[in-house]
């Protein structure tokens, strides 16, 4: 690690040792002054595309409020854990998203998500007053690619993704804490290429309609999940292709992740498993509702269990589409 600046740092470094004994791959500390700097580009998206109002004014509002909702708070600790160390099943690629099927969020009961809790008991041991995902249930701040950002774990592509330097498959969590301490990171990361433009040209909607720009309202990831599969005007059902949870095709298609291989690595516990059971024919076909609440769960709270019949509409329109 190369530290830019550190402040209290006896108890930073604890910290950062702290996040990678709880299965972290990185960690840096940041003040909630930090955050301005999302509030700006949020602005400045809206202003570029009006429609994504909805969106960025929920995370504007939340962060404006950021002091008065969590008035002890002193930093913020930002942390990521780097998914490409799992592989991802050859069946569900280009259907279900890596970042939720993947992610130590997806299973509350699995080993990975009980490792990850280590943080929230060394805090109350040593007596750090702390909020987080695995405390209250969801994260307690927005824009956390841009508090990753700030931390120097990595930089945001043009595709709105955080990269690090082996890429984008990285999930990220934040906690509040009542301690003042920072910690930035420096990495040397390579830019986007001037002319690469290929994260919008496999983008299958436009929703990705300039560099650092989304229209949330077109994106297959939020409009398989949040929208409950519901094509919103303009859009057509064959645009959506193959995907029945998340859309990663602007990843997918960035040369900063083509060199990964997800054949490799190791298996995300009870993955392999579920796969001969997540093809779109059995998904819309299923009356095993258990099941398929059991894979809302492990869509990181984009899916609710009791909006199974998203997954069903979802895969419905897979299997239309891949018959035209
Ligand atoms: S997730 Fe899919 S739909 Fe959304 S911007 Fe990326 S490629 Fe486009
Ligand atoms: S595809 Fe090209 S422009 Fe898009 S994020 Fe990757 S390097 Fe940047």
């Amino acid at each position: 690690m190369r530290i830019k600046h550190v402040e209290n740092e006896e108890l930073s470094m604890r910290i950062y040792h702290a996040f990678r004994e709880a299965g972290f791959d990185d960690c840096g500390i940041i003040g909630l002054e930090d955050m301005s700097g999302f509030v700006a580009s949020a602005k400045e998206r809206i202003r570029n595309v009006p429609a994504s109002e909805g969106l960025y004014g929920l995370a504007i509002n939340h962060t404006e409020r950021l002091r008065e909702t969590f008035p002890w708070a002193k930093s913020i600790v930002i942390a990521s854990t780097w998914l490409g160390k799992y592989r991802f099943p050859e069946a569900l690629r280009g259907r279900y998203s890596k970042g939720f099927f993947a992610s130590r969020n997806s299973d509350k009961s699995g080993p990975e998500y009980r490792e990850k809790c280590k943080i929230g008991r060394w805090f109350d041991e040593n007596h750090i007053r702390w909020t987080g995902e695995i405390r209250e249930g969801g994260q307690q701040i927005w824009g956390l690619r841009h508090a990753a950002a700030v931390a120097g774990l990595g930089i945001i592509r043009r595709n709105n993704f955080l990269y690090c330097e082996e890429g984008s498959w990285l999930e990220l969590d934040s906690y509040l804490i009542d301690r003042h301490c920072r910690l930035y990171q420096e990495k040397q990361i390579k830019p986007c290429p001037e002319k690469c433009t290929a994260c919008r040209g496999a983008c299958p909607t436009g929703a990705l309609c300039g560099a650092n720009t989304l229209n949330p309202n077109h994106c297959v990831s939020l409009i398989t999940t949040f929208g409950r599969g519901m094509i919103p005007e303009g859009l057509e059902e064959q645009q959506l292709g193959q995907w029945i949870a998340g859309c990663e095709a602007c990843q997918d298609a960035c040369p900063f992740n083509r060199r990964h291989d997800w054949n490799s690595g190791k298996e995300f516990p009870g993955l392999d498993a579920l796969v001969p059971r997540m093809s779109p024919e059995n998904i819309a076909s299923t009356e095993d509702e258990d099941f398929l609440r059991h894979l809302c769960d492990l869509t990181c709270d984009h899916i609710l269990p009791d909006q199974t019949e998203t997954l069903r509409v979802n895969a419905r329109r897979a299997l239309s589409n891949s018959a035209r």
